[in-house]
């Protein structure tokens, strides 16, 4: 591929045993992921990070805690951070890149303490983005794309709105209402290989299961795949993406905006990085889980801190028809949700 300027990219959160199915699909279809396990899923253990090995290179392992804690719930947080770190290298035998909050919920507190334990990047549940990671000092703040779940609009509207993000409800309103989760995604990777972005899909496989969404899942798989397939899109773990954007290397105006890509049919190779390899993971063991279904309501939660980016947010400039004013005014009113 000459000028992979479209990312493809997955996460898939908890630990479920269904990961293990999922991992299979995204080796079928060419594609990466990253499986954030805790060791502990409320009161049920979790599939081992050394599990996800015999899935190759593609598939990564990240933090996601040790009991899977809400962190701005008044725990010791430091604990817990550091403590899943620890444990995902000593399964894996390999140094664990990435972290994500359990339900998306952080402060500013919790960054520096991943920034301390070592992470290279954490992963938000910040919805209908394309944007490249953002760094926030020495860490690398991921958004996502599309949850794998249908998903009802209040959700959308209140996950958006609490992270005053513009850009991200324009994407909604123009491709995401109204259509399953699916089109949505087909729709935003339409833009994102004609003006370049990241494509980051994520999801529960536990929620595939419960609702029945493996097919979709499938379907999806193989769009995203033929992207890469054809060259049009690279596929990468969240840990090869936050270490190739936000690596010293990288000029930090060039990795958060949107706007600064070029379409693919108009390359800058001076300007375009080499993708680092993908992450590999390391052997297995298996032990039982069901999920808890009050995790449902937890994920779409907004991490506070995330206003601290609020500032660099630029306005769509595609909009029309005065669409951009009217958001501006959605996400202004919706402080108050
Ligand atoms: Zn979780």
């Amino acid at each position: 591929m000459n000028d992979p300027r479209v990312y493809i990219t997955t996460s898939w959160d908890d630990g479920h045993p269904c990961d293990l199915r999922l991992a299979e699909m995204l080796q079928k279809h060419g594609l990466c992921g990253t499986f954030y396990v805790p060791r502990r899923f409320y009161d049920q253990p979790c599939v081992a990070p050394r599990e996800y090995e015999p899935f190759g290179p593609g598939v990564e392992v990240g933090a996601h805690t040790i009991h899977h804690v809400v962190l701005t719930r008044g725990i010791d947080g430091r604990a817990e951070i550091e403590a899943s770190k620890d444990w995902v290298e000593q399964q894996t035998g390999r140094p664990c890149r990435m972290f994500c909050p359990p339900s998306g919920r952080f402060t500013a507190r919790h960054r520096a303490i991943c920034e301390d334990a070592g992470f290279l990047g954490m992963r938000t549940v910040e919805g209908w983005s394309l944007d490249l990671p953002r760094r926030h000092g020495r860490l690398c703040e991921m958004p996502t794309t599309v949850q794998a779940h249908p998903t009802p609009a209040v959700r959308h509207l209140r996950n958006l709105a609490k992270r005053r993000a513009v850009r991200g409800t324009t994407h909604w309103l123009r491709r995401g209402c109204a259509v399953s989760w699916g089109q949505g995604l087909r729709r935003m990777t339409d833009v994102a290989l004609r003006r370049g972005g990241v494509i980051h899909l994520w999801g529960h496989s536990w929620e595939i299961d419960a609702a029945d969404q493996w097919a979709a899942l499938d379907d999806a798989f193989a769009f995203l795949g033929q992207a890469c397939a054809d060259g049009r899109a690279q596929p990468i773990t969240n840990g090869a993406l936050a270490e190739l954007f936000c690596g010293d290397a990288i000029p930090l105006k060039a990795v958060s905006i949107l706007e600064d890509l070029k379409p693919c049919a108009d390359p800058d190779p001076a300007t375009t990085p080499t993708p680092a390899p993908a992450l590999a993971i390391s052997t297995p063991v298996s032990e039982d889980l069901n999920p808890t279904s009050a995790h449902l309501g937890q994920v779409r939660r907004s991490p506070r801190s995330l206003s601290a980016s609020r500032g660099r947010r630029e306005p769509d400039r595609r909009s029309r028809f005065g669409l951009r004013r009217a958001v501006r005014r959605f996400a202004r009113a919706a402080r108050f949700f």
